[in-house]
This record gives structure tokens, C-alpha cells and sequence, in this order.
């Protein structure tokens, strides 16, 4: 749908379409079927093709709105746990608690968008009034939400918004390769030599390799051809490596924003707070941020949402520091400001 066919007015307006938002999205239109909602994505810009690790909690409520394909191509239980990765810093290991499922992101998305108000437009404006919030676009088009749920970064956030940034000094790889990796085995390499990550990936047969180096080596590693970096990553792992396909890199940061919650605006997922991708743990995050502001909207129904937003804050706002020191802490304790390689 066109960001021009937006209706001008709805209860609650949802910015970012992403796991957390759709998974806000689809647990209030089951529960208050009453309440009008529009969803907000820049979908020509999202991130795409990612393999994700998710916990127990976040399969189960995405699982109530078959998200999670049966096919077991497409899910594979995974063994991986901070706990576990916390304990094996600097050595090789495979995670010892079976923990998550490896997740194909774009499938799991298009089954939470189903019957979703969607619409495809770039947020360029917020400008909270009495009676709410007015979004405007970056193609003029206009939306007044009564309350505002922004799950995606923001630098546009109004007052009492702010944003505390850490950029990393490293830059993280993806890459898809073949290996002779076990099925549903995450291996995890923590040392300041070795790579990060490997998972098998949800959709296909092929395994992720989340490759963490120091920012300044990222073009060097980049230039390297396909066989060169396989070789590189199988005398690293000890184990048969074969890079082949797109490689998607990006500079990762700590992005935290407090408080959690306004009069009429609530950040959730990567609105809330972006993490170092070291023990996967942002996407259950933010899906545990949906289900708790999902829950208190609908307890407080014919009550003033105030009140839901200003126990949101409080119900979630520590889940979001401890998770942002842990993996922080972690990702600067195991690569350090000198890197992997
Ligand atoms: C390579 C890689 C591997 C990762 N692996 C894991 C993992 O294993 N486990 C894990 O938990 N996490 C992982 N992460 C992190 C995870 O992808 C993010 O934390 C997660 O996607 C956050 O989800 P979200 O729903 O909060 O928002 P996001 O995924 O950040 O989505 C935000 C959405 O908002 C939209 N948007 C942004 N700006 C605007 C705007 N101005 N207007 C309208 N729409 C906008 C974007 O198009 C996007 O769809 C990984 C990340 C990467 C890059």
C-alpha cells in the first residue's frame, strides 16, 4: 500500500515493521480488535537477509501467530546461550544449552505482516501534540496517532528522548558458506583470534558466519576473494569453510535510549535500544518488549494509557541495561579495542 492512501487518523501508529513492531502489531489486533493501527516501514531500506538466533520465550510468541514455518528448513533449534558464551570467553566451544531456535527473519516477517495495516513510507517527522502524535512522512503524507509505538531508531525523537551512543571499534561480517558443521549445532568462537559465530542458517542448508574484525581491517578482509577468505576461516575453525554468495557488513554500536516511555510514545525493540549482535539477544528483547507494552495496553483499556506507558518504562527499562552491559561488556572484553585478527 501506498504511504498516500494512509488513513489520517488512527488509535495507535507503529513505526518500523520489523520483528518487534509487526509482533506488537499482531498481539494488539488479536486483543483489541476495536483498536485502529497502522504500521509505518521504510521496507526499501530495511536490512535484509539475516539469520537470526532467538530464545525460547520470543519462538513461543511469535509461534501463536504461525510465524515460525514448520518446515525445518526453515526453524532449527540451535544450542546457544549467553550464560554459555560468558563462560567459554577465549576458548573454543559448542554451546551447551539448548536455548533458541536459528530463525529466517525475512520468512518470519511476511507471515507476521499478513492482514497487517501496512504501509511502505520513511518517517521524517514527529510532532507530539495534546491529543497525540502527528507523523509526517517523506512524501508529505500525514498520519495523527493517539499513541506512538517506535520500533527502529530514531534521531528525530522529540523531548524527553535521549539517545546515548558507543560505536565499536570493529565491524561484523555476514557471510553464507558451506561447511561440514553438524545440523542445529551453534559453534561458538570467543577468543581474540578466532571468528565470532557460526549458525546453521534457517532457510537453506547453508551455514552464517558472523565474522567480527577490527574496523581498520574490514576493507582488507572485504578485498579478499571468496577461496582466499575460506581458507582463511577453515584454518581458523579447523573445520571446512566455503564462502560463497553476499557478504553484508556493518559497523555495530550501542545505541540506548531513555526513558522508555513518554505520555504518548513508547520505544520497543531497536527503538529502545540497539546491542552489539554477541550473544543474540535484541531480537527476544524486543519481542518481550511487545508482549509486556501489549499486555499493560490492553490491562489498562478504558483506564488513561498513560499509565500503561508509565509502567511500560518501568517494567522493562532494567531488562534493556542489563541486556546493553552484558553484551557490551562482552563484545569489548572479548575483542577488545584491538580486534580479532
Ligand atoms: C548480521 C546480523 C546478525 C544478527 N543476528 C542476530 C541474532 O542472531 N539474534 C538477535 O536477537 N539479533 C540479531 N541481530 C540484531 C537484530 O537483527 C536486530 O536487533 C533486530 O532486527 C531488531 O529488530 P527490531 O524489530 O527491533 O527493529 P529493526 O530490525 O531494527 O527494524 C527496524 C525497521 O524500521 C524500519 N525503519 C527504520 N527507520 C525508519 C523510518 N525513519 N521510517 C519508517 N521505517 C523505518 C526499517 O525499515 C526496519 O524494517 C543481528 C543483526 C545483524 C545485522
Amino acid at each position: 500500500m501506498d504511504a498516500r492512501q494512509l488513513k489520517q487518523h488512527c488509535d495507535i501508529g507503529i513505526i518500523g515493521g520489523s520483528l518487534a513492531g509487526l509482533a506488537f502489531a499482531r498481539l494488539l489486533q488479536a486483543q483489541l480488535p476495536q483498536c485502529t493501527i497502522s504500521v509505518l516501514d521504510d521496507t526499501q531500506n530495511a536490512p535484509a537477509g539475516k539469520t537470526l538466533i532467538i530464545e525460547q520465550a520470543a519462538a513461543d510468541c511469535l509461534q501463536q501467530f504461525a510465524a515460525l514455518p514448520a518446515n525445518s528448513k526453515a526453524i532449527q533449534q540451535v544450542r546457544i546461550s549467553l550464560a554459555g558464551i560468558q563462560r567459554n570467553i577465549g576458548r573454543n566451544v559448542e554451546g551447551q544449552q539448548p536455548l533458541g531456535y536459528s530463525i529466517s527473519q525475512p520468512l518470519v516477517q511476511l507471515a507476521l505482516k499478513k492482514d497487517l495495516p501496512l504501509h511502505n513510507a520513511r518517517v521524517a517527522a514527529l510532532h507530539p501534540t495534546a491529543e497525540g502524535v502527528t507523523i509526517h512522512t517523506n512524501d508529505n503524507s500525514t498520519l495523527h496517532a493517539r499513541y506512538l509505538v517506535i520500533a527502529c531508531p530514531l534521531p528525530l525523537l522529540p523531548p524527553p528522548f535521549r539517545s546515548r551512543r558507543l560505536a565499536y571499534q570493529q565491524s561484523i561480517f555476514s557471510l553464507q558458506a558451506n561447511s561440514d558443521l553438524p545440523l542445529h549445532t551453534a559453534y561458538q568462537h570467543f577468543s581474540y583470534r578466532k571468528v565470532m559465530v557460526l549458525v546453521p542458517r534457517a532457510e537453506d542448508d547453508a551455514t552464517g558466519v558472523i565474522l567480527c574484525v577490527p574496523h581498520a581491517t574490514s576493507g582488507d578482509i572485504n578485498a579478499l576473494s571468496d577461496s582466499a577468505l575460506s581458507t582463511y576461516l577453515s584454518d581458523k575453525f579447523k573445520l571446512s569453510i566455503n564462502v560463497s554468495g553476499k557478504r553484508f557488513a556493518y559497523h555495530p554500536q550501542l545505541l540506548r535510549t531513555t526513558p522508555l516511555a513518554s505520555d504518548n510514545i513508547a520505544l520497543i525493540g531497536s527503538g529502545a535500544s540497539t546491542l552489539h549482535p554477541i550473544g543474540a539477544q535484541a531480537i527476544s528483547l524486543g519481542i518481550a518488549d511487545a508482549q509486556v507494552l501489549a499486555k499493560l495496553f490492553i490491562q489498562h483499556t478504558g483506564t488513561p494509557p498513560q499509565a500503561a506507558l508509565q509502567q511500560y518504562h518501568r517494567q522493562r527499562v532494567f531488562a534493556h541495561r542489563r541486556k546493553a552491559l552484558l553484551t557490551s561488556t562482552l563484545a569489548l572484553g572479548a575483542f577488545g579495542a584491538g580486534g580479532l585478527l
